[in-house]
C-alpha cells in the first residue's frame, strides 16, 4: 500500500515526472476484440438446451461446445459468482485473469474475450452480451465483473481471521471440477485459478490502491452472455459474499442461487464454427 505520508522528499521534477501522459500497454486491435456482427444471427437461431442452478455457497460444472452461447443468469436475488474455464481437452489450459486484465482492462463487458494459459493464448470465449453495461465506472473508480480479484478460499482466510471456512469459491470450484471430472479434491485444486467475477462490483482507492468490493448492482434478470470458442468446462461459484457488499469466507451474507443457461445452435451450426488455434510460437525462448 502506498503510504499517504511518504517517507522520502519529492525531488525537484516531481510534477515534470508524474504529468508524462500514459499510454496504452496493449492497445486493443481486430486480433483481440471480437467482431459481434455474427453473433447475434446465430444466437437467434439457438435454442436453450440446458439450464444448471448453481446453489448459493456452492459451485457446478457444465460442458459448453464450442459454437454454443451460455449465460450466467442472476435468479431471486443480487448474487456474485466466480468463474473458472478450462479446455475440456486439457485441464491445463484455463483462463488466464491477468493477461485478459492487460489485453482488456480491469473489468470486461460485450466484444472482451477470455483468454488462455501459456503456451496457448487463445479467446476461449467471447462476451456477446452484458445487461450491467450501463454502470460504466462509478465515482468510486467502481465497475462491475472484474478480472483484478482473485477468489475467496481458504487460505487467505486462514491467514487473516485464524479460522477455517470451507465453502469459499476456491473450495467450491475445487469440489465441483473434483465431481465433473472424478479428480480427487487435491488434483482438482491445482487446476482452480483466479475468476472473472461475475456480476461484482470492484476497484482500486484513488488514495491508496486498495482492491475494494461494493454491493453489487445486480438485480434478477440480469445476465452476462458467452460464446463458447473452444470446447470448455464453465465452473461457476455462487459466491459466500452473496452481493459482495459486507463481507466473504462466511455464512453472513444473504446469498442466492446463479443459473447457467446454455443456448446451442445446433450440432450442424456448430461445425462451421472455427476454434481459434493455439499461440504459434515455437517456444524456443532464444535456445534454438
Ligand atoms: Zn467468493
Amino acid at each position: 500500500m502506498k503510504p499517504t505520508t511518504p517517507n522520502f522528499a519529492p525531488p525537484k521534477d516531481a510534477q515534470q515526472r508524474r504529468g508524462i501522459a500514459p499510454v496504452i500497454c496493449y492497445p486493443p486491435n481486430a486480433r483481440v476484440r471480437a467482431d459481434l456482427g455474427a453473433f447475434a444471427e446465430l444466437l437467434a437461431r439457438a435454442k436453450r438446451t440446458n439450464v444448471v442452478t448453481v446453489p448459493p455457497r456452492d459451485a457446478a460444472c457444465v460442458d459448453i461446445p464450442a459454437g454454443a452461447f451460455f449465460r450466467i443468469v442472476s435468479v431471486q436475488g443480487s448474487q456474485v459468482g466466480d468463474l473458472n474455464l478450462w479446455s475440456k481437452a486439457d485441464l491445463n489450459e484455463r483462463f488466464y485473469s491477468g493477461k485478459t486484465r492487460a489485453l482488456h482492462g480491469t473489468h470486461l463487458s460485450t466484444g472482451d474475450r477470455m483468454w488462455s494459459s501459456f503456451p496457448n493464448l487463445r479467446p476461449m470465449a467471447t462476451i456477446t452480451a452484458d445487461t450491467l453495461d450501463w454502470y460504466g465506472f462509478d465515482e468510486f473508480g467502481g465497475s462491475v465483473h472484474d478480472v483484478i480479484g482473485t477468489r475467496c478460499d481458504p487460505y487467505t482466510g486462514r491467514l487473516l481471521s485464524g479460522g477455517d471456512y470451507h465453502n469459499c469459491c476456491h473450495s467450491n470450484l475445487t469440489r465441483a471440477l473434483a465431481d465433473h471430472c472424478g479428480l480427487s479434491v487435491n488434483v482438482a485444486e491445482t487446476y482452480v485459478h483466479d475468476v472473472l467475477n461475475v456480476f461484482m462490483c470492484t476497484g482500486f482507492t484513488r488514495d491508496t490502491g486498495q482492491y475494494f468490493m461494493k454491493a453489487s448492482p445486480v438485480r434478477p434478470g440480469d445476465y452476462l452472455e458467452f460464446y463458447a470458442e473452444i470446447d470448455l468446462i464453465v465452473g461457476l461459484s455462487a459466491c459466500p459474499g452473496g452481493d459482495c457488499g459486507q463481507e466473504h469466507t462466511s455464512d453472513v451474507a444473504h446469498c442466492y442461487p446463479l443459473e447457467i443457461e446454455v443456448y446451442d445452435p445446433g450440432a450442424m451450426t456448430r461445425e462451421k464454427h472455427n476454434t481459434p488455434l493455439k499461440s504459434s510460437y515455437d517456444r524456443s525462448h532464444g535456445r534454438g
